[in-house]
């Protein structure tokens, strides 16, 4: 019998007439339904959490970190059951989204510690202006309210517990939207949160589709903050909606690894490899372009296509490197865009190979800047190199694209690296690293297309909490 998951409101499991239903996108075996929310159901859910509010922003940070602390020792006890679920439900290969529920404890967990070092400041006015010195600021973080936490599919429960658990840290209500293929892994997620005996109305959930809800919840005037993870074209969109109220975005990604003819060519090959097809290629951090100096770009292709051939391709339950991608459409894009690569005359280092959804990884030698590839997010296992002439023009092609998340660089000289980063017009640069998220307590941005807000723990308390001062005056 397929099994009907709940949505978490005002501290009880709640239904709606309508449901849908999620499959594995890797065999289409039924997973079980998730309540499709009215309007009246989302009414209820912003309702619910704003008459948590007033007693909720009342605790002080160690007594809400308590709460934290144990949907943290919850997450790790539940890993292995919900990071079964999460591997059927996006087809992530099993250790992955095991791993994926684990670093989500240690965020909550960590959030907690770093909520009770959030002390607020007293400054003095005389500090500025001698004539001001019997005016005193006490200043401290409020919170701003409601947050609303949307989270994307390809990381459904870290990215939700990276919104969550710091809203909830700075004394805001929550209400969370999982993506349809992750809603069942984002409900339980929220079981962590309500056995962590949270009071009622303080964490919510909302499942639905998105064309009756998605707009609905963006725009619903209950709402305070909008924390949203996603691709840039909804981010646009939500960012037109939510008009004067603060908004956190984390959006897609072009990230160029940049490769300098004084590389350690195997430390950069291993490096991209594993950062531009893990997950078969689907994160926002994901190496999507190589920009190579020539005199080195036949060994490094070279190093890169022998790393590839030992990629396993198969199913997500025998931990393949290479899964079967979300959804068909996902796939159709990939191969539109591989098919365009190989008509203007980039070079196919394998040959192209697709079992449904399954697409096996692909790299191309000699893209060019007329290319779709050169520019567009694929989301899939695909990787281009443009090879490049000197490092003003690696610098022109990364900076011409439309997104700025983050980019490598890969050089045994540092001071050079160092200011190419500064030239980069990317949230994060990596010295002979891959482009990846974290350690969580990092800064984690996006620029342009990419994003726009600051996370990473203290980042994001800060961010959905504003500054109160009071100020007095002393006889
Ligand atoms: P998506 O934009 O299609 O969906 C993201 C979330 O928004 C989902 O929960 C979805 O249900 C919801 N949504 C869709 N339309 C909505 C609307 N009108 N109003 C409100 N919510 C709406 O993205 P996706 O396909 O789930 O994720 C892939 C994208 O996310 C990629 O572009 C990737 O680069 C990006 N991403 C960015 C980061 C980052 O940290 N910068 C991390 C992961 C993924």
């Amino acid at each position: 019998m397929t099994q009907a998951y709940l949505n978490y409101v005002n501290g009880e499991w709640k239904d709606s007439e309508d449901h849908i239903e999620i499959f594995n996108p890797a065999n289409g075996e039924s997973l079980g339904t998730v309540p499709a929310m009215s309007h009246a159901d989302v009414d209820y859910v912003m309702a619910s959490a704003k008459n948590a509010f007033p007693a909720w922003r009342a605790l002080s940070y160690a007594e809400r970190a308590k709460y934290l602390e144990k949907a943290a020792d919850i997450l790790y006890r539940d890993a292995e059951k919900i990071g079964s679920t999460l591997s059927k439900e996006i087809a992530k290969g099993l250790k992955s989204a095991i791993g994926e529920v684990t670093r989500t404890a240690e965020i909550v967990d960590y959030t907690a510690k770093v909520g009770v070092t959030m002390d607020g400041e007293v400054m003095e006015g005389g500090n500025f202006d001698p004539a001001s010195k019997n005016r005193i600021a006490v200043v401290r973080r409020e919170p701003v309210g409601l947050v609303l936490a949307i989270s994307p599919f390809n990381y459904p429960v870290n990215l939700a517990g990276s919104k969550i658990a710091p809203a909830l840290m700075g004394g805001n209500v929550v209400a969370f939207k999982p993506p349809t293929q992750g809603s069942i892994s984002g409900l339980l997620l929220a079981k962590a949160f309500a056995e962590s005996g949270l009071p009622a109305g303080v964490f919510n959930t909302i499942t639905g589709r998105g064309r009756v809800i998605g707009d609905y919840i963006v725009e619903h005037p209950a709402v305070n903050f909008i924390n949203f993870t996603g691709s840039s074209a909804v981010g646009k969109n939500i960012g037109k909606l939510a008009g004067m109220r603060p908004i956190m975005l984390e959006l897609g990604g072009k990230d160029a690894a940049i490769v300098l003819e004084d590389a350690d060519l195997d430390l950069a090959a291993k490096n991209i490899v594993a950062g531009a097809f893990g997950y078969s290629g689907q994160r926002c951090t994901a190496v999507k372009r190589v920009l190579v100096m020539d005199s080195v770009a036949d060994e490094l292709v070279g190093k890169v296509t022998d790393l590839v051939k030992g990629l396993t391709v198969g199913m997500p339950e025998d931990n393949a490197d290479i899964t079967p991608l979300i959804n068909t459409k996902s796939a159709d894009y990939v191969q539109g865009l591989i098919e365009e690569a190989k008509e203007k005359g980039a070079k196919p280092l394998f040959d192209f190979k697709r079992e449904g959804n399954l697409l096996y990884p692909m790299v191309f030698d000699n893209v060019t800047t007329d290319m779709r590839l050169a520019w567009e997010e694929p989301f899939g296992p695909v990787l281009p190199f443009i090879r490049v002439k000197s490092v003003e023009e690696a610098v022109e092609i990364a900076n011409k694209s439309e997104y700025g998340l983050q980019s490598s660089v890969f050089t045994r000289n540092f001071p050079r690296a160092f200011g190419i980063a500064e030239k980069l017009e990317v949230g994060t640069v990596h010295i002979n690293n891959k482009t990846q998220r974290g350690p969580d307590n990092f800064p984690f941005l996006g620029v342009k297309d990419s994003g726009a807000g600051v996370q990473g723990v203290k980042y994001s308390i800060q961010a959905m909490t504003k500054v109160k001062s009071v100020v007095y005056a002393i006889d």
